[in-house]
């Protein structure tokens, strides 16, 4: 199963990340947990230019084209083989993300950003993606109090963007139901991983 994890600044994805994939080994799968914009050599080249770039050399249209030729590299070089070994893939944001951010809060639009990935990844879609959702208030101050001193941010972005950005998620559960699901991501850590793991119970059983 290919499984995506996304959500907005703040909300705990990584950490979730790293609790649903011990709890999927602790069920006896092989899992790979891997994330973007990177997962492959080629892509993590990529990843570094989209951070070093934070801020203001790229325009939302040249992320998107730099997050698509990531994800095609990732896509080809590191989820397919694993798919086809048999194992679980959880990846740390996928498609939704570029859909979210440089598609919609970036006005690149969602048909061009589905249109790049199509191109790229023959647009490779995860069985279930899982959103992690809080208030834009909690985001906000999650988000603040962890990148005091983090660089690993694309930065020069206002709370309007990250609203933009929720609602974008929001709005892609809405119209794609069976793949995509809002999960709350507020409560204690153990909480939110019971709620992701009850998201997959179908695919789990
Ligand atoms: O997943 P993580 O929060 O570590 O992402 C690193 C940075 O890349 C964040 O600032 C995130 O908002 C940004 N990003 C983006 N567009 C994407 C995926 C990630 O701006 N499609």
């Amino acid at each position: 199963c290919f499984i995506s994890l996304e959500g907005g600044e703040g909300v705990g994805k990584s950490t979730q990340a790293g609790r649903l994939t011990d709890a999927l080994r602790a069920r006896g799968l092989d899992v790979l947990l891997t994330r973007e914009p990177g997962g492959s050599p080629g892509a993590e080249a990529i990843r570094q230019l989209l951070l070093e770039g934070a801020g203001d050399r790229w325009t939302p249209g040249a992320e998107a084209l730099l997050f698509a030729a990531a994800r095609a590299d990732h896509v080809t070089k590191t989820i397919e083989p694993a798919l086809e070994a048999g194992r679980w893939v959880l990846c740390d944001r996928f498609l939704d993300s570029s859909r979210a951010y440089q598609g919609v809060a970036g006005e690149v639009g969602d048909a061009a950003i589905q249109n790049l990935h199509q191109i790229g990844s023959d647009g490779a879609l995860p069985d279930r993606t899982l959103v992690l959702m809080l208030s834009d208030e909690d985001a906000a101050a999650r988000a603040h109090a962890r990148d005091e001193g983090c660089p690993d941010r694309i930065g020069g972005r206002d709370a309007k963007f990250h609203a933009a950005v929720a609602q974008a998620f929001r709005d892609f559960a809405r119209d794609d139901p069976a793949r995509i699901r809002l999960i709350d991501a507020s409560g204690d850590e153990e909480a939110v991983t019971e709620r992701l793991l009850a998201a997959l119970s179908d695919l789990l059983s």
